[in-house]
């Protein structure tokens, strides 16, 4: 494994491309250009190493062997859960409970908080740049308890309007949800303030931390946040596995999510009482790799260094605009002045779609379309934006490629 030399706050990356096997492939001829790393980033090899040796010496299920082998498993999977709490400072692993992803963290808070303690006239706070993840189950549990969704607005630079959130926050809210970063957008908010208004009114707030996790030190004590949520595929981990961490003042008073093995302390047919945290929310066999594999993934970014990879992302971001910007008929979605690693934009005349394909053909993978995000788009006042994100081992080569790239694009398509 790569990492800078100790002392540097320089990233070496080539050495960090070097570990990325995927990387060396070639696309339509060219050389791979990875611009999407917001919809998932790519795995380097130790991550791949760890999970390749755990299915071959070390995979059982855990927690329920009394042999060696499950027992190693049971090792390696509670391994994770420390790893993970020291990662984002939980005060303590039992407040970190393993989910497939941001996803399904979020529909467990949702269900589990919302099913005790929202009711009718009651209202969930959430903000104009959340992902449908963020969005659509507080749309289902208000419909089932009769509380109310309420949206705070952004501004055209998509930064979120503090005043009107404030004033949000007088009425009968029960609980905050807003992401952390904008995957659309780039907008990181101001999530240490969000809580403390919050919390001034007994308020707790769930922040999605799937497009912060990658790119910048988190800290969930310093964020101060009830619930924070995850995904390991886009902090080079693999898919199908994150985390939902939780205070346990929360997650103690929560009822259970998913019933079934695991999360319960004893069963019988008249009664059934609950484990304790965190495994009253993982019922059924878990993504053991999966843990194996995001373990790996946060030793990597660690080696790396997560201020590193932040200043480098940070450096990119800021030439990537810059090229961007003069392109005839540039319109870019997403100038917040705290921003991170993604770039939004619009050509006029041309249709994402269009601009997308044809990056393709010149090797450079971006996403194009509304990233999860419609109500964000009808903000905008556009059907979609190309979307080029970053993670730590783009290049300012490859930006350049891009922006002549796009150059070129937008030339053919008008
Ligand atoms: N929230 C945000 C901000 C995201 O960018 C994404 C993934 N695009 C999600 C939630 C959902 O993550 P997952 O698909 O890994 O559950």
């Amino acid at each position: 494994m790569n990492a800078p030399a100790a002392g540097t706050n320089k990233l070496d990356v080539a050495r960090i491309r070097a570990d990325f096997p995927i990387l060396e492939r070639e696309m339509n001829g060219y050389p791979l250009c990875f611009l999407d790393s917001a919809a998932s980033s790519q795995k380097p090899a130790p991550v791949l190493e760890a999970m390749d040796r755990y299915y071959r010496q070390h995979h059982a299920n855990v927690h329920r062997g009394v042999y060696q082998l499950s027992q190693e498993a049971t090792d390696m999977f509670e391994a994770a859960r420390r790893a993970v709490a020291r990662f984002i400072n939980a005060p303590s692993e039992q407040e970190v409970i393993f989910v497939r992803g941001t996803t399904e963290a979020i529909n467990l808070v949702a269900g589990s908080f919302g099913r005790a303690f929202l009711r009718e006239g009651d209202e969930v706070v959430i903000t104009w740049m959340e992902h449908h993840s963020n969005i659509v189950p507080w749309q289902l549990i208000c419909a089932q308890t009769g509380a109310r969704l309420r949206v705070v607005p952004i501004s055209d630079e998509g930064v979120l309007d503090m005043e009107a959130l404030a004033r949000m926050l007088d009425g009968p809210v029960r609980l905050v949800a807003v992401t952390h970063v904008s995957n659309t957008l780039g907008t990181i908010n101001p999530i240490r303030q969000i809580a403390d208004m919050a919390h001034e009114r007994g308020i707790p707030v769930l922040a999605d931390g799937a497009q912060a996790i990658p790119h910048m030190p988190v800290d969930v004590q310093a964020l101060g946040v009830d619930f924070y949520a995850f995904s390991g595929h886009k902090m080079y981990g693999p898919t199908g596995i994150g985390v939902l961490y939780g205070k346990r003042e929360w997650l103690e008073q929560m009822p259970p999510y998913h019933g079934g093995g695991e999360m319960i302390e004893r069963v019988t047919f008249e009664k059934t009482t609950w484990n304790e945290l965190p495994f009253k929310f993982e019922a059924g066999t878990p993504d053991i790799a999966g843990t194996v594999g995001l373990h790996a993934a946060i030793d990597y970014i660690e080696s790396v260094g997560r201020e590193a990879i932040a200043a480098h992302e940070a450096e990119l971001l800021r030439y990537g605009m810059e090229l961007l910007a003069p392109i005839e008929g540039m319109r870019l979605i997403g100038t917040a002045p705290q921003k991170a690693g993604v770039i939004s934009f619009v050509i006029e005349g041309t249709h994402p779609y269009d601009v997308g394909t044809l990056l393709d053909k010149m090797g450079i993978a971006v996403r194009t379309g509304h990233h999860c995000t419609e109500p964000l788009m009808d903000r905008f006042g556009v059907p979609g934006t190309v979307r080029a994100s970053l993670g730590m081992y783009n290049t300012r080569e490859e930006l350049e490629r891009l922006a002549k790239a796009v150059e070129k694009a937008a030339a053919m398509l008008r």
